[in-house]
C-alpha cells in the first residue's frame, strides 16, 4: 500500500524526494518525478543541487518522513496516502526559498499556474514494458502565491511556465521568514490530470498531524496482523521491517474515478478500463513465499490481484511473469500459474477463476511474441521431449525445464480442484514428472541436456547462469518443488539426499562466473557468508534448508534456519544478505521466524523449521488466530509439538490447520531430538507419493 516516496541519493546527499513505484530504485524505474526543497540561487542539476543530511537527524516510519537538508538549512516532512501525499517544508530566513520540481528526462510536460498556486506535469520516464501513451500526471497545489516561478526545458531555466521537452520542470520561489512553513499537496494518477486531481482528495482538508495519525493507524492494523512478543528487540526489528517490506508488493496500480469506481490504466493495452490491475512484482523471486503470506495472512489482497491477473490476461492475451509496469522482459519460468493455484486451492477463490484457467492453460503452450519471458520460451522442445535443450540457443534452460515442470504440477493441482477431467489434465500431470530429464547420476546433481539427449558437456556444477538463473546446479538442484520424494529416489534413498544437502553447505564457496564476464553480486553475497555453496542472496535455493524434513533429518532443518536468521539477517543497514526482490527474501524471514515456510505452494502444506520467538500471534481475516509460542528461543532444535495441547508429529501444518485456529506449541531443546517427525508418514507432500 502507499505512494513509494523515496529519496535519491549519492553518498550522503539528498537530490529530491521521488515519486517512485519501489522503494529501491532497481528495475520499476518508471514514471518518476521528483521534488526538491532549495534556498538561494535555484540549481535545477540533480547532482548540483543535492544537499547534505545525515540519518541521525531524519525520521523514518511507514507512514512519516522527516529529514533536515543541511545545505538549505529546511526541514522537509511528508505523509503519504495510497496515490497522494503531504509536504510540509519549513525554511529559513531568506529572499528565495524553493521548491524543485524535476519531471526527468525522457519526455515530461511540466506547466506553472501561479494563479491557483499550482504546478501540473507528466514523466514519460520509462525502461520498457509500457504502451507509447504511458504517462504518470501529477499535480501539485501550494497553500502560497509564488512570488517568483520559472520553467525549466532540456534542463536549461526559461521564463516560459509551460514546458514540453527531453527533461522538463520548475522552479517556484518565496519569501519567507524563520520558520515559515509552506506545504505542497501532491498527487498522481496513470490516467489523467483530472484524475490525478481527483486522487489529490485523498488528503481531504487534514492536517499533515491529523494525516500522519490516519496513516500510522493503517499500518499498525497491516503490520498487526501478526502480533510478537519477545525480549530481542534485534529480532522483533528484523522481523517488522521485513513484513514491512513484504506488504509492498505488488503495487496497486488502479484508481477510483469520479463514480468511486475502481478503474486502471492498463499497462497493455494503454486503454483506461474497469477493474483491478496491480504491478511490481517478478513471480520468479515471488511465489516462493511472498504469494503464499498474502494468502494466509491478507487474502482479502490477494483476491483483488488475482482480478488484475485476470485483467491482465484479458488485456495482453498473457498472464504476467514480470510486471514493471507491462510485461518486462526478465528472468524465466511460468510461475504465473503458481501464483493462481496456491491463492485458489488455499481459499482465495476469485469468481474471474474460469479466466485464470484459460490463462495458465495458454500460457503453458505459448510464448509472448515479444516478450519472451512471458508465456514458455521453448515450450514446443520442452512438450516435444521434455525439457528444454541446452544446445538450442535458449538461455537457462535447465531452471526453465525444472521451474516449467513444477508449474505443470500447479496447474494439474488446480484443474483437479476445478473439476477438469483427466483428459485435459494428462499433459500437465505427466510434464510435472519432466524435472528427472535432467537428473545426472553422475554428479547427482541437475544438468543442461542436449537435444540428442546427451547431457550438457562440459559441466561445471560451479557454474554460475549457462543452463541455470542466477544461481549454478548446487542451487537449482532443489527446484522440485512438489516432489522431493522423487529427487530422494533419483538420488538413491534418503541418506544420499540428505549427504547432497549437507554438501551444499561444505562444498568451498567457488564459483565459475564466466557467463556472466564478472563477479554478479550475489556470487559476492555467497562467497562471504562462510556458508560454503549456499547463496541465500538469491532466490532460488531459499526453500533448500526445509527439504532436510523430507530426508527424515529435521533438526538440521531446524539448525541451518536458526543459522540463516542470525546470521543473513540483521536490525543495522545493510541488514539483508543480498536482492530483497519484491519482498520474497523478507517474506522467507516472516514465514521461518514464525517455524514454518511454504515450501510447495499449490499444496496446503507449511513445512517446519525452528520458531524464533516466544509468542506470536496470527490475526487472520476470517477472525481465527493462530498462536504460536516457543519454550525457550534461545534453543534451535524442536525437542516436541503440540497442536491444539495434543503431541504433534508431522513436519508440516496444513492451511487449514490454521484457519480452523490453531494453538502450536513449541517445546525446544539443547539438542537434537532424532526421534521426533522421522517417519515416512512426517514427512510433507510429495507428488510421487500421492495414490
Ligand atoms: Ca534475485
Amino acid at each position: 500500500m502507499g505512494d513509494g516516496w523515496t529519496y535519491t541519493y549519492d553518498a550522503d546527499k539528498i537530490r529530491g524526494f521521488k515519486q517512485t513505484h519501489q522503494p529501491s530504485p532497481w528495475i520499476n524505474d518508471y514514471g518518476q518525478f521528483s521534488i526538491m526543497a532549495q534556498t538561494g540561487d535555484p540549481i535545477f542539476d540533480e547532482d548540483q543541487r543535492a544537499s547534505w543530511f545525515a540519518h541521525k537527524a531524519e525520521t523514518a516510519t511507514p507512514y512519516y518522513y522527516q529529514v533536515y537538508l543541511a545545505d538549505y538549512d529546511v526541514v522537509t516532512e511528508l505523509v503519504p496516502t495510497s496515490r497522494a501525499t503531504l509536504f510540509r517544508f519549513t525554511f529559513p530566513e531568506n529572499k528565495q526559498s524553493n521548491i524543485i520540481i524535476d519531471a526527468f528526462d525522457n519526455g515530461s510536460y511540466v506547466k506553472v499556474i501561479p494563479s491557483q498556486n499550482k504546478v501540473i506535469g507528466y514523466t514519460t520516464k520509462n525502461s520498457g514494458g509500457v504502451p507509447d501513451n504511458f504517462k504518470n500526471y501529477f499535480v501539485i497545489e501550494f497553500d502560497k502565491p509564488f512570488k517568483l516561478a520559472k520553467g525549466v526545458n532540456d534542463k536549461e531555466l526559461t521564463s516560459a511556465l509551460e514546458n514540453t521537452s527531453n527533461h522538463s520542470g520548475a522552479i517556484l520561489s518565496f519569501e519567507t521568514k524563520r520558520g515559515e512553513q509552506v506545504y505542497a499537496r501532491v498527487a498522481s494518477s496513470f490516467i489523467s490530470f483530472d484524475q490525478a486531481q481527483l486522487n489529490l482528495k485523498e488528503l481531504g482538508n487534514n492536517s499533515i498531524e491529523e494525516l500522519r495519525e490516519e496513516s500510522k493507524a493503517i499500518w499498525n492494523d497491516i503490520l498487526g496482523r501478526i502480533e510478537v512478543e519477545d525480549d530481542n528487540i534485534d529480532n522483533l526489528r528484523t522481523f517488522y521491517s521485513s513484513l514491512y517490506r513484504s506488504v509492498l508488493f505488488p503495487r496497486s496500480f488502479y484508481e477510483y474515478d469520479a463514480a468511486g469506481q475502481v478503474v486502471h490504466y492498463s499497462p497493455y493495452s494503454g486503454e483506461v478500463l474497469p477493474g483491478y490491475m496491480f504491478t511490481d512484482t517478478g513471480f520468479w523471486d515471488t511465489f516462493r513465499s511472498l504469494f503464499p503470506l498474502l494468502n494466509l495472512v491478507y487474502p482479502s489482497e490477494n483476491l483483488k490481484i488475482q482480478e488484475g491477473l485476470a485483467n491482465t490476461f484479458k488485456e495482453s492475451g498473457f498472464l504476467p511473469e514480470w510486471a514493471s509496469p507491462g510485461h518486462r522482459d526478465c528472468m524465466i519460468g511460468n510461475n504465473s500459474a503458481s501464483i493462481v493455484a496456491d491463492a485458489y486451492i488455499k481459499g482465495v477463490k476469485s469468481d474471474q477463476i474460469n479466466v485464470l484457467w484459460d490463462a495458465v492453460v495458454h500460457g503453458a503452450n505459448a510464448v509472448h511474441p515479444e516478450i519472451s519471458s512471458t508465456g514458455r520460451k521453448g515450450f514446443e522442445y520442452y512438450n516435444k521431449l521434455g525439457y528444454v535443450p541446452y544446445d538450442t540457443g535458449i538461455n537457462e534452460n535447465a531452471a526453465r525445464t525444472l521451474e516449467y515442470a513444477y508449474n505443470d504440477w500447479c496447474i494439474y493441482e488446480l484443474g483437479k480442484a476445478l473439476g477438469k477431467s483427466k483428459k485435459e489434465l494428462k499433459p500437465f500431470k505427466e510434464r510435472a514428472m519432466n524435472y528427472k530429464n535432467l537428473y545426472d547420476k553422475e554428479t547427482k546433481l541437475m544438468r543442461g541436456k542436449n537435444k540428442d539427449g546427451s547431457f550438457q558437456s562440459p559441466f561445471n556444477p560451479l557454474k554460475w547462469g549457462d543452463a541455470f538463473t542466477e544461481g549454478n546446479s548446487w542451487h537449482y538442484t532443489w527446484s522440485v518443488f512438489h516432489d522431493p520424494q522423487g529427487l530422494i529416489d533419483l538420488m538413491g534413498g534418503k541418506k544420499d539426499f540428505v549427504a547432497m544437502l549437507d554438501s551444499v553447505f561444505s562444498v568451498p564457496p567457488s564459483f565459475d562466473e564466466s557467463y556472466y564476464g564478472a563477479v554478479i553480486h550475489e556470487i559476492r553475497e555467497m562467497q562471504v557468508m562462510n556458508m560454503g555453496n549456499y547463496a541465500h542472496g538469491n532466490q532460488p535455493i531459499q526453500h533448500m534448508i526445509y527439504l532436510y524434513n523430507y530426508g527424515g533429518e529435521p533438526w538440521k532443518a531446524q539448525y541451518w534456519n536458526r543459522e540463516v536468521m542470525d546470521r543473513l539477517y540483521t536490525a543495522n543497514p545493510d541488514g539483508y544478505c543480498g536482492d530483497e526482490d519484491n519482498g520474497q527474501t523478507s517474506a522467507w524471514y516472516v514465514f521461518s521466524a514464525l517455524g514454518f515456510y511454504p515450501v510447495n505452494p499449490g499444496s496446503d502444506q507449511y513445512v517446519i523449521g525452528t520458531p524464533l520467538f516466544e509468542k506470536v500471534k496470527i490475526h487472520l481475516e476470517n477472525g481465527k488466530e493462530v498462536e504460536l509460542k516457543s519454550s525457550n528461543t534461545d534453543y534451535c532444535y524442536i525437542d516436541e509439538i503440540k497442536l491444539n495441547g495434543k503431541e504433534y508429529n508431522n513436519n508440516f501444518f496444513t492451511h487449514q490447520e490454521f484457519l480452523n485456529g490453531a494453538k502450536i506449541d513449541y517445546i525446544m531443546s539443547e539438542k537434537p531430538n532424532k526421534t521426533r517427525g522421522t517417519l515416512d508418514e512426517n514427512a510433507p507432500y510429495s507428488f510421487s507419493k500421492q495414490k
